[in-house]
């Protein structure tokens, strides 16, 4: 016991003496305390956590600081991801990104305002040369938001290096109160081959978990033969809010002997994706909760460290053996589960057949799968590991296995249209049929003469779907033939059913003005003060397009003076 400990803290010392990151160099961006929503590598869908989720006291249109001298260096206007979105390049090399933002300061709102009536679009991604924006520490760069896929008020912030790669901003001395040690929600045992048995079973196995006074836990003894491994449902809170957020840090011990670790302090966009396989992903699908596999199989991520044996055990018969996990935050408040293994060679003689299909998938070649008039492409890589896909062609319905299984790259999915009449064709597209309800949800489809094709990365059920109905549009706070001359904002509602909006552009009086579109509440907002709607008569007309090329006009006449 005393050598563990020991080994415990001579480790911790080690992390923290290994951080060479300069502090005090970025300040907190908000002039509030600072409140976490969400934390850095925090386990999201499809991805880790870039950044810190900052609290705005539920309210948008905090100040937002540069957090060191700097420029800007980019600006990122989208409907969806970060909405509006602002990069600042510091001249130690860290650029600092500010998401979610509500407008910018009157500055840099103007830069961008004028390259959007130049490139007449509301979505734009611009690249400031140094000299053209620079800013200080603390100087006042735009106000906090909600815009994007931001579901309420909040600050995005990350730091990323030279690589673009995103770091965790604790790492640079930001201070976020925290004295209470990571909780463990769950921790279960998987016997990883055929071979391999936990408390006399191939499948997973959720363990009891008992809490003890200290804070830690232990679990029942674990009878085990063969290879196995452990995974863990942890989370952390911080003082200052009630919410969970992800744990920094993860280390596993056999004997003492620390065999892996999982190390929330950087990693790369391109890898993100690689968390549907560092979570147990069919667990997740089924149940929401996430289960972070304490043992590498075919995953590239650089998170997970690798420290002996990829993490798993080889437990012999009549063996025994202390396994332990600690969790801890980035205060290093720490929690330990304690695991006692006990080698017994298991009863259990057949473990249950994988269910077989006539479709086996080589992870690391390409496959065609192709029924009727739909066929599907999967490229080298597709997947992590081989498996037996369920494949099937009924009508237009396409079923291709269950997402139960994890994917590290996009495959296509081709449907031939041919039979179709000339009129019908235009109208179609491949949707993803979701939920219990299979309802019919647009998958981004491109029309080659007959073929149409989408990319997608997620396993289920498709079909072909019509969209014959144009968008429908509606003004929201004024009426055809009104006066507006006290009106600060012109407001619309567009919506469309099936395939979804695909383009808007609105006009007065033939000139293209600016409204800036919010997907949440479905709304286009013109400000009057960008100065480009005169007085008297003015002559709106909008015209929105859906994805499969339906499109709606709406005009109306408003005056000012
Ligand atoms: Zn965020």
């Amino acid at each position: 016991m005393r050598s563990i400990l020991f080994i415990l803290l001579v480790s911790s010392t080690v992390t923290n003496s290994q951080n060479t990151f300069p502090q005090d160099y970025f300040a907190n961006p908000l002039e509030v305390p600072l409140v976490l929503a969400g934390n850095f590598g925090e386990l999201r869908s499809n991805h880790f956590h870039s950044g810190l989720d900052m609290k705005t006291q539920q309210r948008e249109g905090l100040k937002v600081l540069s957090s060191a001298d700097g420029f800007v260096s980019r600006i990122k206007i989208a409907h969806f991801g970060y909405g509006k979105a602002l990069y600042i390049t510091h001249p130690n090399g860290y650029t600092t990104v500010y998401g979610h933002l509500q407008k910018f300061s009157p500055e840099i709102e103007a830069y961008i305002k004028k390259q959007q009536y130049e490139k007449e679009s509301f979505e734009v991604e611009l690249v400031p040369t140094a000299e053209t924006l620079p800013v200080k520490k603390g100087s006042l760069v735009a106000y906090s938001g909600n815009t994007g896929g931001s579901g309420g008020p909040h600050l995005h912030f990350e730091i990323r290096d030279k690589e673009e790669r995103p770091m965790n901003p604790m790492l640079f001395g930001l201070d976020v109160k925290d004295t209470s040690k990571p909780v463990v929600q769950a921790v279960y045992a998987y016997a990883l081959d055929e071979n391999a048995s936990v408390n006399n079973s191939n499948t997973k196995q959720k363990l009891r978990l008992t809490p003890l006074k200290t804070g830690d836990y232990t679990t029942e003894n674990v009878e085990a033969y063969g290879n196995i491994g452990f995974g863990i449902e942890t989370t952390d809170r911080q003082d200052l809010a009630a919410n969970s957020n992800g744990v920094y840090n993860i280390q596993t011990f056999v004997n003492g002997s620390q065999n892996y670790e999982v190390d929330f302090g950087m990693f790369s966009f391109d890898e993100s994706s690689c968390i549907n396989q560092f979570i147990d992903y069919e667990h997740y699908m089924g149940s929401r909760q996430r289960i972070q596999k304490l043992f590498r199989k075919n995953n590239p991520l650089s998170i997970l460290k690798p420290i002996f044996n990829d993490g798993i055990l080889s437990v012999k018969d009549s063996t025994s053996s202390v396994y332990k996990i600690r969790v801890s935050d980035y205060k290093n408040n720490e929690s330990v589960v304690t695991i006692n293994i006990k080698g017994k060679k298991s009863s259990i003689s057949t473990p249950k057949p994988e269910k077989t299909t006539p479709y086996y998938i080589v992870a690391d070649q390409s496959t065609n799968l192709k029924s009727g008039n739909v066929s599907v492409d999967f490229y080298p890589d597709t997947f992590y590991e081989n498996f037996y896909m369920d494949f099937d062609v009924k009508n237009d319905t396409l079923t291709l296995h269950k997402d139960v299984v994890p994917t590290r790259k996009n495959f296509t999915i081709n449907y031939d249209i041919s039979n179709y009449k000339d009129a019908d064709k235009d109208k179609l597209f491949i949707a993803r049929l979701v939920g219990y309800k299979k309802y019919p949800s647009y998958s981004f489809t491109k029309r080659n003469g007959n073929v149409l094709t989408t990319s997608t990365k997620t396993l289920g059920t498709y079909a072909l779907a019509s969209d014959t109905e144009k968008p429908t549009i509606s003004a929201l706070n004024f009426k055809d033939g009104q006066w507006l001359s006290d009106f600060r904002f012109l407001k619309v509602k567009i919506d469309d059913a099936l395939s979804g909006i695909s383009n808007y552009r609105a006009t007065v009086n033939d000139q293209w003005i600016l409204m800036e579109y919010e997907y949440k509440n479905k709304t286009l907002t013109y400000d009057f003060n960008d100065n480009v709607v005169g007085n008297g008569t003015n002559n709106f007309k909008i015209i929105v397009t859906d994805n499969v090329g339906n499109s709606a006009t709406f005009e109306a006449v408003f005056y000012r003076k």
